[in-house]
């Protein structure tokens, strides 16, 4: 349970001496126990307070690390129950498993090749999970091999016997993946493992009661990088469960679940195995293990992700600026667009299919859409004027027509009259461009 204010404060040294940035002792206590504050801001608590405070100054989550350099993917440390209130911090990792009974080097070498770009971003499916199907350690190690020699993406090694995951563990410890699993029946020698190699452990329990309990077991023993799988397969159940984890690990600062956990996806049917982990992945897992490997299986899933992780209160903005698309040429036409990126790719998009080169002015409303700007009056005559003279328009085209959105035909009389350029009002959507480009400017 989290500490109170008075309780932290019985552990502070109250000389009031004001370093930490407080007034008193007791002001800074009270910060602490509202998560306002960290306990490092104050350097005169002994050794004994500290290791007193540690529930109150700790994060609700701890951060997890899996992997290493470029390709170490960062789990935890999150603050929040709706992402509304603030926002996630450290996407969910999203790992394709490889059994050890299949063809290993292909199946890696497709996960090697789950990666796309939308919308001027780069999605990447994360992590490969190699499982020990066989029972048979020199399999899983030689799997192991093949798969840490195919990719430098963070792995998770999956095996229940001690014994088969140490000589896999031995081969890949330094790309420190996460030990999969202690269980009620190996913790102690799985723990001693991945203590030992300094490798993330998971650890999953038979419920929720069970995983509190088998947690505490493995902190016991030293032990804190650890990932929890509270042991459900069902959707509604592994839902349920993530929930009361999060709520229980923020609101309650519960100890034993307050580490990133695991879920996987246990659904034949692809789309089905797709939701199912769209679900996991917005309620709060922190890796998604998925046996889908095609591209347009996780397109949706990876899409989502990048949806749910960015910051709300700041849109995805393109610079602002001139774009050329195509080979263009001075009499080539002239579009305008904000720089929100949603918006800017759409219109690119289209006007590359179109064929016809052309300009597109991103107009800098903030990395706000079209309609949302212009009620802003932040994508107005005035502004647009501005980007277009700020973009040296005047010296790149030899005409003076600039298309607009269909959606504010309305600022073709304020624009004509702060740009002194023609305004040609353009489609609303910007599926219509091929149209509307070929019939004027045919
Ligand atoms: Fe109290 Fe420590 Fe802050 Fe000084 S730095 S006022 S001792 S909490």
């Amino acid at each position: 349970m989290a500490l109170t204010g008075l309780e932290i404060f019985k552990h502070l040294p109250k000389t009031n001496c004001k370093e930490c940035g407080m007034p008193t002792c007791l002001a800074f206590a009270m910060a602490l126990a509202g998560g306002k504050a960290s306990l490092d801001k104050c350097p005169h608590v002994s050794e004994e307070g500290k290791a007193a405070l540690d529930s109150a100054s700790a994060p609700p989550i701890a951060l997890v690390r899996i992997g290493v350099g470029d390709h170490a993917v960062e789990l935890g440390d999150e603050t929040e129950i709706f992402r509304h209130d603030k926002r996630f911090y450290h996407p969910t990792g999203i790992a394709v498993i490889v059994s050890d009974n299949e063809d290993v080097a292909a199946k890696a070498e497709k996960f090697e090749g789950l990666e796309f770009d939308r919308v001027g971003l780069h999605f990447v499916t994360d992590m490969v999970a190699v499982k020990c199907d066989s029972g048979d350690a020199a399999k899983f190690k030689a799997a192991v091999e093949t798969v840490a020699g195919k990719t430098q993406k963070a792995m998770i090694l999956i095996a229940e016997d001690p014994a088969i995951m140490e000589g896999a563990l031995n081969v890949v410890a330094d790309r420190r993946p996460l030990v999969y699993a202690a269980t009620a029946d190996n913790y102690e020698k799985m723990t001693a493992l991945a203590k030992s190699k300094d490798c993330p452990l998971a650890v999953r329990g038979d419920g929720l009661d069970d995983t509190a309990t088998l947690v505490d077991k493995v902190v016991a023993l030293g032990y804190k990088e650890l990932v929890i799988d509270s042991g459900s397969r069902d959707t509604s159940k592994v839902l349920a469960d993530m929930t009361q984890i999060r709520r229980l690990a923020i609101r309650k600062k519960f100890r034993p679940f307050g580490y990133p956990t695991i879920a996987f996806t246990n659904k034949e049917d692809p789309q089905e195995e797709i939701m199912q982990a769209g679900v996991y992945l917005s309620k709060y897992s922190g890796i998604v293990v998925i046996k889908a490997a095609e591209k347009q299986q996780l397109l949706p899933l990876l899409s989502w992700r990048q949806n749910l992780f960015t910051d709300p209160q700041k849109p995805i903005a393109v610079e602002p600026k001139l774009y050329e698309v195509g080979d263009v040429q001075p009499d080539s036409p002239v579009y305008c667009t904000t720089n929100f990126s949603l918006t800017y790719f759409i219109v690119e998009g289209e006007v590359e299919a179109s064929r016809v080169p052309a300009y597109i002015l991103s107009v800098d409303t903030g990395g706000i859409s079209v309609l949302t700007a212009y009620a802003d009056n932040k994508f107005s005559g005035e502004t647009i004027a501005e980007a277009m003279k700020k973009a040296g328009l005047d010296e790149k085209v030899n005409h003076k027509k600039i298309i607009i959105p269909g959606y504010v035909a309305v600022l073709k009389g304020s624009l004509e009259e702060a740009s002194g350029w023609n305004v040609v009002v353009g489609p609303r959507e910007a599926s219509g461009i091929t149209k509307f480009i070929k019939e004027s400017y045919a």
